[in-house]
């Protein structure tokens, strides 16, 4: 580590699509970079997306030239399962302490998988939004990177990790790995540690948590993944009932003073991008019904949003409904509210509803070990009295080409603060 830990590091905090974008930046500028991941994984959520909007291509082809170029680039560590628990000094020297946690699993794993064949114990599947189980030893997701198994720590010192051990050829498997803690010189910090969904249950008039048809965006993206819980099948969860007439819930937890005042800008562009998916599983029996106030989709967007409003299968109702109830014999949810162009009262049958789901910063209520000034919905302000760089979703709700703009902005701001430390030493 000291190789690569000097005065002219840069630390990047976050390894989605924004943190991988500031650390190569950087690196490929010659910059010495640590790219420090929380989870045993890089990726972040958009490793989580099906396809992308607008040209419906697979997250896999943005993500594999990012890693190819990772791979191949000496000046960045990657550190996962990492936390950055204190930052002193200031600004071009920077003393920084890391917390990694332990994977019990080390660089001779070649994911071949015998130790999740041995081990019997599940434990719920944060990739998949826990829609499903997974064992306990696992790899994250097919795109995972390093490609290195984990062993929960639910597991350790009960039999199923002897086993888990026993099953391992090459030796990899090390139940005796601590926590760690790491303290190194960096000369600039980025935060790119992205967002989360809104909590959907704290919208109680649509009833998730209590109706199992009712799902949030995020979790419909996993439901129409080929590896997600349902094998891409677009099934309902109450009765594995094909779901062919779905409603999608615009601004939910979003644009709304009890919950998140921002818009959260992607989620128009989500649902739109969703029903294609529909159309995708059942062809001309599919039927989606999007529920909004008005649709914001902005740039080139429009163009994808025109060819939606052009598929008779998709229908747009002005409303927002004020709630939603569950047929209990049948499971259907019925949606209740006022179409606000014809002035309409409706109770819509549905076999299923997405709530689009508001994004949230990362750093709202996260301990962050800094400085940081944050505007009104939590996110970074990216102003010159902050001791990091704010990049990505960490300063608002951003889709994958404005988040990696955005990380590209901030590891130039991260690159001169280097250049400028480097003219102070020499
Ligand atoms: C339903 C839905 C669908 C979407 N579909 C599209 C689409 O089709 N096209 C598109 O362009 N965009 C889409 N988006 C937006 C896209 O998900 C974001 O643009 C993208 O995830 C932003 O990447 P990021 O790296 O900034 O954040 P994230 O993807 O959130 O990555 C942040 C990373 O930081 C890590 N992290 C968090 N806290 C810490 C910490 N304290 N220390 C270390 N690491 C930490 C996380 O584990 C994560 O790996 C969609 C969003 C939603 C809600
Ligand atoms: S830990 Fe061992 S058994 Fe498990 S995937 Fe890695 S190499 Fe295979
Ligand atoms: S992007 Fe659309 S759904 Fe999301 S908050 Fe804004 S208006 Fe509402």
């Amino acid at each position: 580590m000291q190789d690569i830990a000097t005065s002219q590091t840069i630390l990047v905090v976050g390894g989605g699509v924004s943190g991988m974008t500031a650390a190569l930046e950087a690196a490929e500028c010659g910059k010495q970079v640590i790219l420090a991941e929380k989870s045993p994984t890089l990726g972040g959520r958009t490793a989580l997306l099906y396809r992308y909007f607008p040209k419906l291509c697979h997250p896999a082809c943005g993500l594999e030239i990012n890693l190819r170029r990772l791979r191949g680039n000496r000046n960045v560590r990657v550190m996962t399962l990492t936390e950055v628990t204190k930052i002193d000094g200031r600004r071009g020297d920077y003393s920084v302490t890391l917390r990694i946690a332990p994977r019990y699993v080390n660089e001779r794993c070649t994911a071949c998988g015998a130790c999740a064949e041995a081990v019997g114990a599940e434990i719920p599947n944060p990739w998949n939004y826990n829609l499903n189980r997974m064992k306990a030893a696992y790899l994250p997701h097919a795109m995972a990177y390093p490609q290195r198994y984990v062993l929960d720590a639910s597991i350790l010192g009960t039999p199923e990790a002897e086993k888990a051990r026993a099953a391992c050829k090459h030796g990899a498997i090390d139940l005796d790995m601590k926590e760690e803690t790491l303290t190194l010189k960096a000369a600039a910090v980025i935060w790119a540690t992205g967002w989360q969904p809104y909590d959907a249950a704290r919208i109680q008039p649509y009833g998730y948590g209590r109706f199992a048809n009712v799902l949030t965006s995020v979790e419909f993206e996993r439901l129409a993944d080929p590896h997600g819980p349902t094998g891409g099948r677009i099934l309902r969860p109450s009765d594995a009932k094909e779901a062919k007439n779905i409603a999608f819930i615009q601004c939910a937890g979003s644009r709304d003073e009890n919950h998140l005042r921002h818009c959260s800008r992607i989620c128009c562009m989500a649902s739109l991008k969703q029903t294609q998916f529909v159309r995708e599983a059942y062809g001309d029996a599919a039927q989606s019904t999007i529920y909004y106030i008005d649709i914001r989709a902005i740039d080139r967007f429009e163009d994808f949003y025109r060819k939606v409003q052009a598929d008779k299968g998709v229908k747009f109702v002005k409303s927002k409904p004020a709630r939603i109830e569950q047929d209990r014999a049948s499971g259907d949810l019925i949606l209740h509210g006022v179409d606000t162009e014809g002035y309409h009262r409706y109770a819509a049958r549905h076999d299923l509803a997405v709530l689009a789901i508001g994004m949230q910063p990362s750093v709202r209520g996260a301990d962050v070990p800094a400085e940081v000034i944050e505007d009104s919905s939590g996110f970074l302000e990216n102003l010159p009295e902050n001791t990091v760089f704010g990049a990505g979703c960490a300063t608002g709700a951003l889709d994958v080409n404005r988040s990696v703009q955005s990380a590209t902005a901030a590891a130039l701001r991260a690159i001169q603060v280097v250049n400028r430390a480097a003219r102070a030493e020499s």
